[in-house]
């Protein structure tokens, strides 16, 4: 489903569609698989599919931070209880307590490129890319396009 920004021919997907695809770690935009995300925790300045900019606006890593906190501490609460709920009363405590540190140490690493592709797709869907934004996504791609020609 698609619908018009500001009157102008430029689709964009539905809320649903960039959040579907901010879930599978690609770009909420376009939906290309070479997306902004540079392995794992690394960024490139833009989407490598459709150029548009993950950094909209000063502060955006904040966005994916908050994401992140609450996906960890969400998690480690679930697994917390599962734990307590199935092996009490007489807790592991030296197995949980390191299960849960080790936890808390790798969802962050884990969830790190979905937080900022969810965090996308949730400022594009409120914060509708304008004109420019949009013919600068396209001028970046068609220099990205004529760069990689002339490499080659
Ligand atoms: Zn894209």
């Amino acid at each position: 489903m698609f619908y018009t920004i500001g009157g102008m021919d430029r689709p964009m997907p539905s809320n649903a569609t960039m959040f579907r695809r901010a879930a599978l770690r690609t770009c909420p935009r376009c939906g290309g698989s070479k997306s902004f995300i540079k392995h794992w925790l690394g960024r490139y300045e833009r989407c490598r599919t459709c150029g548009i900019r993950w950094h909209r606006e000063h502060g955006f890593e904040l966005g994916p931070i908050a994401v992140n906190v609450v996906f960890t501490f969400f998690t480690l609460a679930v697994t917390m209880i599962v734990a307590f709920v199935t092996t009490g009363p007489d807790y592991n405590v030296p197995a949980l307590m390191t299960l849960m540190i080790g936890a808390a140490i790798l969802l962050p690493l884990f969830f790190y490129p979905f937080t900022y592709t969810l965090w996308l797709a949730f400022d594009l869907a409120s914060h509708k890319p304008d004109q420019r934004e949009l013919a600068e996504a396209d001028a970046a791609v068609a220099a990205s396009a004529s760069a990689s020609a002339t490499a080659s």
